[in-house]
């Protein structure tokens, strides 16, 4: 072989090995948005993606206000929704991102059941794109990249102590799926009161939750969806029926904050607290307040004026500290001083059930009477230390006044 043919053939072997290697590279890693990106790592986890229809040329999914139209191959905003096949599919059904036995009070969630255990599901993936997101290593992600399993808890014994007391020994397993009957299975075997969606954004695993909270009613359990409020009214009324408490990340109150920190909207999630106001559900809201961004006088007053008159007075409004977290890890903690405030003023302009959050030992963290001020329900941190209301029906003994929630 002459000198340049050998070059060619080099060359040629070379290109192969290349072309072969970005092959290899590209089918472990695919790029976001293509037909090989929608491969999740095991096909249990696809499901037809409810609220979605065929578009023009590709497909839409309409469970959140961004209705992603989806041409063949590509993904939605959330990751973890995607056209395969010509359909919207969900590629995280029953795919464990995190699962814990927590109290309500964590959620948080004041106004149901107060010391219970919530069994908490997640699966990976996040509609928003929140600079101070606490769950980011499993909301920002692809399924794919999701960790190929999730240690999750099982089942939850009780053994006396010698000094008479009771303890708690948690049991674990390491699980690739979980599936709504076993949520459920799990849920009960843990002594749980009720099963939450939480810790992602549960408007994108919305099928699972649908599915895990249809069976965990019909066991006898609550239900507990924990999220960000951005989804239309057609899946928010169709998940209704099934949820027992609505907890609402309202992030801020102007539309710049929301669309600079949050990559959402306020619009949409204003109107899906009316809409669970105008359905009767039972809800509650929080608010993380960020110093230098929402912390506002101004803007915490306007956002407990809208609570007050377009949602209620009995609705429950938390006020809770940011830690340093994520993209916004150079801004400081919120001064307790701000969050009194926030609170004082709250509850000045005629909120009854003002809280302050992840402020151990704030007095803001316990229920009130709103007519005689005896605190009914008193809080340190998760631990409930004293709970006053009457067991018939959630009242104030001295008073009889109703505290709006599940209680017994
Ligand atoms: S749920 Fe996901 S795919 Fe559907 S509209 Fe929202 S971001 Fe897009």
């Amino acid at each position: 072989m002459k000198p340049r043919q050998a070059l060619a053939v080099a060359m040629a072997a070379l290109s192969a090995c290349a072309a072969a290697g970005a092959a290899v590279f590209i089918a472990l890693y695919p790029p976001p948005g293509t037909a090989a990106s929608v491969l999740p790592p095991a096909s249990t986890h696809i499901r037809d993606g409810a609220f979605s229809g065929p578009a023009c040329n590709g497909a839409q999914c309409r469970l959140c206000p961004y209705e992603c139209f989806l041409p063949e191959g590509a993904r939605g905003r959330c990751r973890v929704r995607a056209n395969y096949g010509g359909k919207v599919r969900t590629l995280a059904y029953a795919l464990p991102a995190a699962v814990h036995l927590d109290p309500i009070e964590k959620k948080p969630v004041y106004h149901m059941y107060p010391g219970s255990l919530v069994y908490s599901v997640s699966a990976p993936g996040c509609n928003l794109t929140c600079r101070a997101c606490q769950n980011w290593e499993i909301s920002q992600i692809y399924p794919e990249q999701a960790a190929r399993s999730a240690q999750a808890p099982v089942a939850l014994k009780l053994r006396v102590l010698p000094d008479g007391r009771a303890a708690g020994e948690l049991e674990t397993a390491d699980l690739a799926s979980l599936p709504p009957a076993d949520a459920v299975r799990y849920a009960l075997a843990t002594r749980s009161r009720s099963v939450a969606y939480t810790y992602s954004e549960p408007v994108v695993f919305y099928e699972y939750m649908l599915d895990t909270a249809r069976l965990a009613r019909a066991a006898g359990l609550k239900n507990v969806m924990v999220t960000s409020g951005y989804i239309n009214p057609a899946p928010l009324d169709a998940l209704l029926p099934y949820m027992d408490v609505v907890k609402v990340d309202l992030k801020g109150f102007d539309e710049d904050f929301y669309r600079r920190y949050t990559g959402a909207r306020l619009e949409p999630v204003k109107a899906a607290l009316l809409r669970l106001k105008e359905k009767k559900a039972m809800f509650e809201v929080v608010n993380l307040v960020v110093p230098g961004l929402n912390d506002s006088p101004a803007s915490l007053g306007s956002l407990s004026s809208w609570v007050k008159d377009s949602l209620g007075p009995d609705t429950p409004l938390f006020f809770t500290r940011f830690t340093p977290n994520y993209l916004l890890s150079g801004l400081p903690p919120t001064p307790e001083a701000t969050l009194t405030a926030a609170r004082d003023g709250a509850m000045k302009k005629g909120l009854h059930y003002v809280y302050v959050g992840n402020i151990p030992g704030h007095p803001g963290e316990s229920t009130y009477c709103p007519r005689c001020g005896r605190v009914l329900v008193r809080r340190y941190g998760y631990a409930i230390l004293e709970d006053r209301l009457t067991p018939a029906g959630g009242r104030c003994p001295w008073d009889g006044t109703r505290v709006p929630g599940v209680w017994r």
